[in-house]
């Protein structure tokens, strides 16, 4: 459903992504490790067209994206520092996609409520988002990028701020969900645990490289050299 062909990204000298070959298979959930400045980030907004490549193409359900802009490519982004409407109360935040979708108000209401319940945030739908905290306003975040049901989802940390408990409970629950709506996924995270829980497959990535990709066990049991190794908290 989605790939990158030596795709690459340059800012100046710096290469964020250097020859990046991937393939993402359609209701695979991937997740991408690495870390601080590998590029992940950078990935993800290629992918969803908020970034030029310098070299590459980039597919998405076998069609070459060139020139196709964000809005026009059927995928969900919650970015890493979340970018919530602070004009709109939390309910406004979450059904935003779905009135551009032309989804009715009554299933806008009904998927806002039952995306409220799943990140934990019940009764939320009337709160104004500047007096939630910082980890209310990023599973807000992710109930808005879960909201229209993309052919791809794209999340950039998207538990980075959540306790532990709540962090393991949303993973399954979001494994879930992905499973249930048939959603593919493409998620950043420098959580360990968490990309094991989730995923499918790990891709995990060096410089704007990827150093290994392959099922959590694969790369548990065999990291493909040291860095991954390292990486992954193994002193030797
Ligand atoms: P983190 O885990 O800290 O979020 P990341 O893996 O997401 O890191 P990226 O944000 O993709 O990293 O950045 C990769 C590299 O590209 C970094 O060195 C970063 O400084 C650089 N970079 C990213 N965006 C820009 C930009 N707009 N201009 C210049 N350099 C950039
Ligand atoms: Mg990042």
């Amino acid at each position: 459903m989605l790939r990158l062909d030596g795709v690459s990204v340059r800012f100046g000298a710096h290469e964020a992504l250097a020859d990046v070959d991937l393939a993402v298979a359609e209701h695979e959930i991937v997740c991408v490790l690495g870390p601080s400045g590998s590029g992940k980030s950078t990935l993800l907004r290629a992918v969803a067209g908020l970034q030029d490549t310098g070299a590459g193409r980039i597919l998405l359900g076998g069609r070459d994206q060139a020139g196709v802009p964000a809005h026009k490519r059927g995928v969900g982004l919650m970015f890493q520092d979340h970018q919530l409407f602070p004009q709109r109360d939390v309910a406004g935040n979450v059904a935003f996609g779905l009135r551009m979708h032309g989804v009715s108000r009554s299933e806008q209401d009904a998927r806002v409520r039952e995306l409220l319940d799943l990140v934990g945030l019940p009764g939320a739908g009337r709160r104004a988002v500047a007096s939630l905290s910082g980890g209310e306003q990023q599973r807000v975040a992710l109930a808005r990028a879960l909201a229209p049901r993309p052919r791809l989802l794209m999340l950039d940390e998207p538990l980075g701020q959540l306790d532990r408990s709540l962090r393991e409970r949303l993973v399954v629950e979001l494994r879930e969900l992905f499973g249930e709506l048939g959603t593919t996924v493409l998620a950043v995270t420098h959580d360990q645990g968490e990309a094991f829980a989730l995923a499918d497959r790990v891709v995990v990535m060096r410089d704007g490289r990827i150093a290994q990709s392959g099922t959590p066990l694969d790369v548990w049991q065999r990291p493909a050299d040291e860095f991954v190794a390292r990486f992954l908290g193994f002193d030797n």
